[in-house]
């Protein structure tokens, strides 16, 4: 059936993903010329139609910086202060893409204890010295983890001007002799580090201030991630989740609302006078911060988000891997329905749609486009990774990473007690659970294997880009059928003695026994 009619003879059906399936279209290109790329709002552009959700156990940091570099862009949790949220924003935008323009810097009467303390909580292991301290003075030289040992005490006391390379001896350039027409050119830059043999290259002004510097391993970061979402000036993109409590917002906005990309209330139910307000206060507050506004479920909220200035609309309620919604208070909606009338309204209101929860495979993320998200928000697939904040675990020789929800008693204990709107309340029912997913590795492994399946799949739809989806669903020729239970299971692997457990690695799906959905009981729910 053709998109708008499948919908018209289902209305009423709450459908999920699993519920239907799409049929194949002529083909006359390949899976390798299938373009990803998205426009989520009219100025920020992903490379890929991935966004990783704001949880504790999910986003932070090193996952933003990693998602970012494969083209997404990551959303920074709630559950810590406003000062350590703008930090990790600051982390992200401070890894650039080829250099870093917010260097970490001391003075030279900083002792080698202090670069220590700064390797150890921050990973930097090149520090610039300049004349305050402050990045943009002036530049006086660089220490570099071997330029000093951590052995001996009266080393550790030294002053860092005892240890550094002076300035004189330092190889330096300046902003305009690497520049084209006043525009940083960083293949220049990268020639200019690679002859020089060493690990960094400090870029001054014609006073000899600290402007940035450019590391080799982000050279190297630079040539392996040629996709990855930037801005304007090639910083990495960033995002960051905001409680809809109103004052704590606006407090929140002010400390991290010029340095980051994009906000998302991020709240359970975003059909409120709370989120609508917040969305007005910010855009008339901050005009040019991207908003995403949500979460919902019906074309009633999206219009009433897009009329208060939301730019973008997440969709989805009760659907999460670790949700509990549905099963507490009976609301929710199956997600294809959900993602379906939501895009429809964002699209003819000029804005976009994120499909939010349940997407456990390529499969999914498949269908959540053909039914009009521009991009996905994943969970459950992120929280495996490596760069995810969750703790590794290694159960029957299987590794494991901690995932839970924000309505986990453990999170609302962290501050996401608001998501649910029950910060005030003296019994908390939670509304998600914790658990754990067996580990993927690095972002740099998984997420081109999940991207690969969902090439294929767009490509037997002779789908080449999201674009041409959305035209496609505009003229009604998208086609999908509803699955029997007997085609659900004959969609499944069946009739095998034995499953290869390469499988697995392979299929760009959560293993059922790994992830499962499980219906809590009346204690669980209590003592989660
Ligand atoms: P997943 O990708 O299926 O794991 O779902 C992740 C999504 O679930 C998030 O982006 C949130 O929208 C939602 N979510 C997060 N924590 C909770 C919770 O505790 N209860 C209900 N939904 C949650």
């Amino acid at each position: 059936m053709r998109n708008d009619d499948f919908f018209k003879h289902f209305i009423g059906n709450s459908l999920t993903y699993d519920d239907l399936i799409l049929l194949p279209q002529f083909v006359n290109f390949s899976p390798n010329e299938v373009d990803l790329s998205t426009m989520l709002t009219d100025g920020i552009t992903l490379n890929i139609p991935i966004i990783s959700s704001p949880m504790d156990t999910v986003t932070e940091a090193e996952l933003a910086i990693a998602i970012a570099l494969q083209g997404g862009i990551g959303l920074v949790h709630y559950n810590m202060p406003p000062e350590r949220q703008y930090e990790q924003i600051l982390k992200v935008k401070r890894f650039q893409n080829g250099f870093v323009s917010e260097p970490f810097t001391l003075p030279p009467t900083a002792t080698i204890r202090d670069v220590v303390e700064i390797r150890q909580s921050e990973g930097y292991s090149i520090i610039p010295i300049t004349a305050d301290g402050t990045p943009r003075s002036k530049l006086i030289g660089m220490i570099t983890k071997y330029d000093y040992s951590t052995f001996s005490e009266e080393d550790l006391n030294k002053t860092v001007q005892e240890r550094m390379i002076d300035v004189e001896e330092l190889a330096i350039a300046t902003y305009d002799e690497l520049s084209n027409d006043g525009v940083f050119d960083l293949t220049l830059a990268n020639q200019r580090l690679l002859d020089s043999h060493s690990a960094a290259l400090p870029i001054v002004d014609s006073t000899g201030n600290l402007l940035f510097i450019i590391t080799r391993s982000d050279l190297d970061k630079h040539q392996n991630y040629p996709h990855a979402a930037q801005d304007e000036q090639g910083r990495l993109l960033v995002g960051a989740a905001i409680e809809t409590w109103p004052e704590k917002a606006q407090q929140r906005i002010e400390v991290i609302g010029n340095d980051v990309d994009m906000i998302v209330f991020d709240t359970s139910q975003g059909h409120t006078q709370y989120e609508i307000d917040l969305i007005k206060w910010t855009k008339q507050h901050y005009p040019n911060l991207q908003i995403i506004g949500g979460n919902v479920i019906t074309a009633e909220a999206c219009n009433a988000l897009i009329d208060a200035g939301a730019d973008v609309i997440r969709v989805g309620m009760g659907s999460g891997s670790i949700c509990t919604t549905q099963e507490v208070g009976g609301i929710g909606r199956g997600q294809a329905s959900a993602v379906y009338e939501c895009a429809k309204v964002c699209h003819r209101r000029g804005k976009r749609c994120i499909a939010d929860g349940g997407i456990k495979s390529s499969s999914d993320i498949v269908k959540a486009i053909c039914l009009g998200a521009d991009a996905v928000m994943l969970g459950s697939l992120l929280a495996c990774t490596s760069e995810a904040p969750g703790k590794t675990h290694i159960k029957n020789g299987v590794l494991l990473k901690e995932y839970r929800g924000m309505g986990s008693l453990k999170a609302m204990e962290k501050g996401s007690s608001v998501r649910y709107g029950i910060q005030t309340s003296s019994i908390r029912i939670a509304e998600g659970v914790s658990g754990m997913v067996s580990s993927r590795g690095p972002i740099s492994k998984w997420m081109p294997m999940l991207l690969q399946g969902v090439r294929q799949g767009l490509h037997k739809l002779g789908l080449p880009t999201l674009g041409q989806i959305q035209e496609k669903l505009a003229s009604n020729d998208i086609l999908l059928e509803r699955r029997s239970e007997g085609a659900k299971r004959e969609g499944n692997i069946h009739s095998l003695y034995e499953v290869g457990s390469e499988s697995y690695a392979s299929s760009c799906s959560t293993p059922d026994d790994t992830v499962t959905k499980r219906v809590p009981s009346k204690e669980q729910l209590a003592m989660n």
